[in-house]
């Protein structure tokens, strides 16, 4: 007998660890809601015949999310045979609220009460037999990270499905609203699935539309039902939602007293931190440290910057001579033609070594950061930046993605499903590629070597740029008709910090990691050779053939057609156009084009390699920068391109988002460099149109924007109801 079991819980209650003990998948954990979007299959270990479904996080099941709608519908059709309900135990007065729905619906639930290893050391007790018998269905204990008591759990519901019984729920409604549901059961007996009749009389009964369309109903049915509705509201005045919302908290509240002993050792360790680190005035502070830190450990230029030396051994090292010696020495030796020899030492090695060189430090960055998340800093910035974010009419959820999007602006980009409000959503998509992500470091890591010493700024003003430029966006678009309207209320809760687990913090940094690793030897690689080949073939004397000079290649004639456009901005050579258009390819390819072009016939300094000493003498402080900050913020690389064309779902949002992206970043970097010109005491035509664009953006950022009817998104569930 085959058995599904779906795994179900609020955001943050360890779903995804769950699933990976009872798997041993291995799903990417991470310390904020909204990481698991779309659901996820495996096998119990163990029992081949069981399935477990990972459903995305929820708080209720009221359809207002994505997130709530696809675990409903997962539910109500393809009804799997037991629920694993995951209660975070540290919080359970907020998680049982998804749970009393649960046991609604007819399908046999076995609540796993996780975090058990928290609710300990804090000196917590929880009745678990008393809670049982109060919830109407099995109650084991768990703690997913340490695998304690899960396979115990999925067992169980296991059992429950193979001894045949069902689950009722252990709560009822007032005596009024009963009465009321039991008349509703009456009337849609033979419309609905007998199993969960009670389950939909509650939908019904709280008016849920996306229920009620599911069926097709007379009208007298339709009045009927709205006479039994009608007379509860009005004797109890409230609307039936909160109502059944009301007594669901009451029926909790009790259930909670009676079941759960607090210690009374007052502020546990994470309070007393929290107090520190979400503070109103040092929140900012901390957190640029923070940033700074991460920073500076991996592309600083400090004693500490492991990172920074690793990166500097593999460029000048291993990819500067050791591969390149050996290589040329070998095809010398085997008598490889010259141009073959060409390609493979100026356009392979050069190329895809210059992104490869920066592995180390990337991997130093990932795991970082990815200890940030699983400490649970990482929930912290969301709930910081939720404050700032609000106070500029943005939703606070559209910090997600951006933190995800330090990693890959494609899976940043997807994150931003878990935003309700389709305008929020679009506006999300459309900013989150600013953010650095972990394929534009090299770019930042290459500048902040060759121009400005290392210094680790460089790096965290990139970090901070991009995150400038979602606010300014954000706030630019917010006032607009489009995007016009109130966020949805985000309410996010704070895990308890905890010690990283190590397994995990590898996984996320190899994870990462790999997959840049895995362009080099692919996207980077394919667009090395073809740039060599471009770089290396001209018409010269009017005959196709290879050119000693790449000045005279086709590559520089046709990146010199299209240069003239970047001048104003501040670099406007071949070189620098053509590295800019492969960066659309794929981020690194900014880089490795420096490579290709730069790779040869520098002159090569004590201490720095050779691409590092020709980049220098490219570009300025300020071209560089310009330079920089136009490839971080301009259209990303083709992978984001692609998601943003996937969850805009039409092209003329899709164009209009890469559009945006880029004008807004040919803008920004044309103030950077005639400001950076005009302190030089530059002044040319281009001033005066720089200046026209801080006007505007001044103008466009503190006008007052358009007010239309506020929005009347029913955002209450559970948790602001709460
Ligand atoms: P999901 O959002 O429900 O999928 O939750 P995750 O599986 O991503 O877990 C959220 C965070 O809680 C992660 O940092 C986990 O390491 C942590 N976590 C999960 N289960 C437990 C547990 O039983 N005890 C403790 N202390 N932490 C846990
Ligand atoms: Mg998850």
């Amino acid at each position: 007998m085959s058995i599904r079991i779906a795994l179900a819980g609020n955001p943050n209650c360890g779903k995804t660890t769950m699933f990976n003990a009872l798997t041993g998948a291995a799903q990417f954990v991470g310390n904020w809601p909204g990481v698991t979007v779309e659901k996820k299959e495996g096998k119990l270990k163990g029992s081949k015949d069981v399935t477990i479904t990972d459903l995305p996080g929820i708080y209720s099941l009221s359809p207002y999310t994505l997130e709530e709608v696809v675990s409903r519908n997962y539910l109500m059709e393809e009804r799997p045979d037991a629920i694993l309900n995951l209660v975070d135990a540290s919080n359970i007065e907020r998680n049982l609220y998804l749970t009393t729905q649960l046991t609604e619906m007819g399908i046999p639930v076995v609540v796993a009460l996780n975090m058990m290893d928290i609710v300990r050391r804090n000196g917590d007790q929880i009745d678990v037999r008393k809670l049982s018998q109060a919830l109407g269905c099995p109650v084991v204990e768990t703690s997913a990270v340490k695998g304690e008591g899960c396979v115990a759990a999925a067992q169980e519901a296991a059992n429950l499905v193979r001894t045949g019984q069902s689950t009722q729920p252990g709560h009822t409604f007032s005596s009024r609203v009963e009465q009321a549901l039991q008349e509703i059961m009456d009337l849609i007996g033979g419309v609905v699935p007998g199993e969960s009749l009670r389950w939909y009389a509650v939908k019904f009964f709280e008016r849920d539309e996306k229920v009620l369309e599911r069926f097709q109903m007379g009208e007298d049915l339709k009045s009927r039902l709205d006479g039994i509705i009608q007379a509860v509201e009005t004797e109890l005045d409230d609307d039936s939602e909160s109502i059944i919302t009301n007594e669901r908290y009451e029926y909790i509240a009790r259930v909670v007293s009676g079941c759960v002993k607090k210690s009374r050792r007052g502020m546990s360790a994470s309070d007393k931190i929290d107090r520190i680190v979400t503070n109103r005035i040092l929140a900012l502070p901390i957190f640029a440290a923070v940033m700074y830190l991460v920073y500076a450990i991996s592309m600083g230029n400090l004693p500490f910057s492991i990172g920074s030396m690793a990166t500097g051994w593999t460029n000048d090292v291993l990819f500067g001579a050791w591969v390149p010696d050996a290589l040329n020495g070998f095809l010398e030796s085997v008598g490889c033609a010259p141009w073959l020899q060409g390609l493979i030492v100026d356009g392979i090695v050069a190329g895809v070594g210059a992104v490869l060189g920066f592995v180390p430090q990337m991997l130093v960055l990932f795991l970082l950061l990815c200890i940030l998340e699983d400490v649970g800093y990482m929930a912290r910035i969301a709930f910081i930046m939720d404050r700032i974010f609000r106070r500029f009419g943005l939703s606070g959820k559209s910090f997600i993605p951006m933190l995800v999007a330090t990693g890959c602006g494609v899976p940043g980009i997807m994150a931003s499903r878990t935003i309700e409000q389709d305008r929020d959503r679009k506006l999300t998509v459309m900013t989150t590629g600013f953010i650095p992500c972990g394929a534009k470091m090299p770019i930042i890591g290459l500048f902040a070597g060759a121009i400005f010493g290392g210094s680790s700024w460089v790096a965290v003003s990139a970090y901070f740029i991009g995150v400038a430029a979602v606010v300014t966006s954000g706030v630019i678009l917010k006032k607009t008709r489009i995007f016009a309207g109130d966020p949805a209320p985000f309410v996010m809760e704070l895990p308890a910090y905890h010690i990283p687990k190590a397994a995990n913090i590898l996984r996320g940094t190899w994870e990462r990691g790999w997959s840049f690793i895995k362009r080099a030897g692919t996207v980077i690689l394919l667009s090395s050779i073809v740039l060599w080949f471009f770089q290396g073939f001209g018409v010269v004397d009017g005959q196709f053939q290879m050119v000693e000079d790449n000045n005279t290649s086709l590559l520089a004639a046709v990146g010199g057609v299209v240069a003239p456009i970047f001048a104003p901005i501040g670099f406007g050579t071949w070189q620098a156009t053509v590295a800019t258009v492969t960066g659309l390819i794929a981020k690194e390819n900014v880089v490795s084009t420096f490579g290709v072009l730069f790779g040869l016939g520098a002159e090569v300094t004590e201490e720095s390699s050779e691409l590092l000493a020709a980049v220098g003498t490219q570009f300025t402080g300020l071209t560089a920068y310009s330079f920089m900050i136009f490839n971080l913020l301009c259209a990303p690389c083709f992978a984001a391109m692609g998601a943003i064309k996937r969850e805009m779902n039409s092209p003329k949002w899709t164009v209009a988002a890469i559009g945006y992206m880029c004008g807004f970043a040919y803008l920004v970097s044309l103030m950077v460099y005639q400001f950076g010109l005009l302190a030089q005491g530059q002044f040319s035509a281009w001033t005066v149109v720089a200046f026209a664009v801080l006007a505007s953006m001044v103008y466009l950022l503190f006008r007052k924007g358009y007010q239309g009817e506020s929005s009347r998104l029913r955002a209450v569930d559970a948790v602001s109801a709460s």
